[in-house]
């Protein structure tokens, strides 16, 4: 369907049929004119807890007020407000490792990275080295690395990672655990050693560069960051050359130890490093305060009007980095791009009557480490129960995609909501083309899904010029000063992202039935042991 056609559609709804029967016209020029103004360098890349990203989060409640959406904050405003804590490394910690009776110190960055701390503002401690293999601590689903092992009190020593051959979401998922499953079995620290793959991937001085930035999480009321990971009193991630020696103290070379992990399905044993380290760093903490920025569309359907369908975009970015010619870190694709489509469904939507009720959530801190998005799904704004979640995060608007990737659509009856309102658009749904990279488990909505919700996260597909664009902008633009409005934007392909998305939002809010995890989901189980499951179509 052709815009014109459709601009002579909605007069003569506008004329004659109640407001939700037309099909409502996306205009390019208003996905632009919301990115031009959050992409500025007048923003300074909206990093959490700065003037710019005040002043995008005032845009947004704005662009709710003017579409009659209702403010959904508890104290009757559009901003649930929340302390962000920033810990940055205060001087240069130090890791001791003590084999082969002598002492090793690792201090410099192209040895060790150790990881701020948000709990504890000195951390020093010392313990005996356990390796774990991958740290996966799962037998259930047929993860055993910890059998035989005694870690209490002790500092785990993991592969980064998964083994290869796992299903690449249960396998990011577990990995986003590990620290978890040691503090479970009584561990102090963990000490992380890339695999082969990993530094392939990810060479050592791009993540001492990735590791320039703060840790971040947020504050709850007792004035401490949240952690579900507390008991661990510090994470490090260490050189493969660094440690080489460790291991080769303990009879067992870390070459044969990565070589049996880049094999598929292999899964080095743990053992007892017969050494200790001592690792002691000393953290410094910034509070700042941020807010994700929300609002409601009541349902209209008193049945149904408890249930909420959500839609999430982090309007976070990273700021201004203060080196270079250009300092700023603009974020037009991520994720400006996300916000504007998401603002210009919430206008749609906010002309239809859904049944269910809709919340719409511009999150803040999403590059800290899907924080806003954490404190939503924890402390939930809204009366009612949300029961199904569309996010949004770096759409790249830079072709006009053919198809769209819907993160998560195979463990849910999302997933065919999807695929119809991808129809109705004229494009396809297509399966995760990135099936290594575990997308599902990496943006904001993982973090409702962690509280049993059903999602997906959409994105551009990568049919025809798709996969070009999308790995061209990854490798040149992605978390670098030229993710800016200098980017050769199609606006069309806005406008057209925006649509799939209306008809995905409005199919969810009006069905009878609310989307249903499917039985064999692992997340599903995971998180929403006892709702009410469907069977998957085929299955
Ligand atoms: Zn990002």
């Amino acid at each position: 369907m052709n815009v014109k056609f459709l601009s002579i559609a909605a007069l003569l709804a506008t004329a004659a049929v109640p407001a939700f029967a037309a099909d409502p016209v996306f205009d390019p020029e208003a996905v632009r004119a919301h990115v031009t103004f959050l992409a500025d360098d007048l923003l300074e890349g909206r990093d959490t807890g700065t003037r710019g990203y005040d002043i995008a989060a005032n845009y947004v409640a704005s662009q709710f007020i003017a579409m009659g959406l209702k403010p959904a904050a508890p104290d009757g405003t559009f901003f649930q407000k929340l302390t962000v804590r920033e810990a940055r490394l205060d001087g240069p910690p130090q890791l001791t490792l003590s084999f082969g009776g002598k002492d090793t110190v690792l201090s410099d960055t192209g040895q060790v990275l150790v990881r701020p701390s948000l709990g504890d503002s000195t951390v020093d401690v010392s313990a005996p080295l356990v390796f774990a293999g991958f740290g996966f601590d799962r037998p259930d689903l047929g993860f055993d690395d910890y059998r035989g092992l005694d870690v209490k009190g002790k500092i785990v020593v993991v592969l980064s990672g998964f083994p290869k051959g796992t299903p690449s979401e249960l396998g990011a998922h577990l990995n986003s655990e590990k620290a978890v499953m040691a503090m479970k079995r009584g561990a102090v620290a963990m000490i992380t050693v890339p695999t082969i793959e990993d530094t392939a991937r990810r060479p050592w001085e791009r993540r001492v560069a990735m590791s320039d930035g703060p840790a971040k999480g947020w504050v709850g009321p007792d004035g401490k960051a949240f952690s579900r990971s507390g008991a661990i009193r510090g994470t490090a991630t260490i050189n493969p050359d660094a440690a080489t020696p460790l291991f080769a103290a303990a009879g067992k070379p870390l070459a044969k130890v990565l070589a049996e992990a880049e094999r598929t399905g292999g899964r080095p044993k743990g053992f007892d490093l017969k050494a200790r380290a001592r690792l002691a760093f000393a953290s410094s903490w910034k509070d700042v305060t941020s807010s994700n920025v929300v609002a409601m569309l009541p349902g209209s359907d008193a049945r149904l009007a408890g249930e909420f369908i959500g839609m999430t975009a982090h309007l976070d970015h990273i700021g201004d980095h203060g080196k270079g010619e250009d300092r700023i870190y603009n974020g037009a694709m991520d994720n400006a791009s996300g916000v504007a489509t998401m603002l210009e469904v919430a206008r749609a939507v906010a002309q239809d009557k859904p049944r269910r009720s809709v919340l719409f959530a511009a999150l803040t801190g999403e590059e800290g480490g899907l924080i806003g998005s954490d404190y939503l799904a924890r402390n939930p704004v809204a009366k009612g129960e949300l029961v199904g979640l569309v996010n949004f995060d770096m759409p790249i608007l830079t072709y006009r995609f053919s198809d769209v990737v819907a993160f998560g659509a195979e463990n849910s009856t999302m997933g065919p909501v999807v695929a119809e309102a991808a129809k109705k658009a004229g494009i396809t749904l297509s399966p995760d083309p990135m099936p290594e990279e575990g997308l599902f488990t990496r943006s904001d909505h993982y973090r409702f899904v962690q509280q049993g919700v059903p999602a997906v996260f959409m994105m551009t597909g990568f049919a025809g010029p798709g996969e070009k664009a999308f790995r061209d902008f990854l490798k040149t633009h992605y978390h670098q000063p030229g993710d800016d409005l200098k980017l050769p934007f199609d606006w069309q392909a806005g406008a057209l992202f925006a649509k799939v998305n209306y008809y995905t939002v409005q199919a969810l809010a009006n069905a009878d039935q609310r989307p249903l995890w499917y039985a064999r989901s692992f997340f599903g189980k995971e998180y929403a042991p006892n709702a009410p499951k469907a069977a998957m179509p085929g299955k």
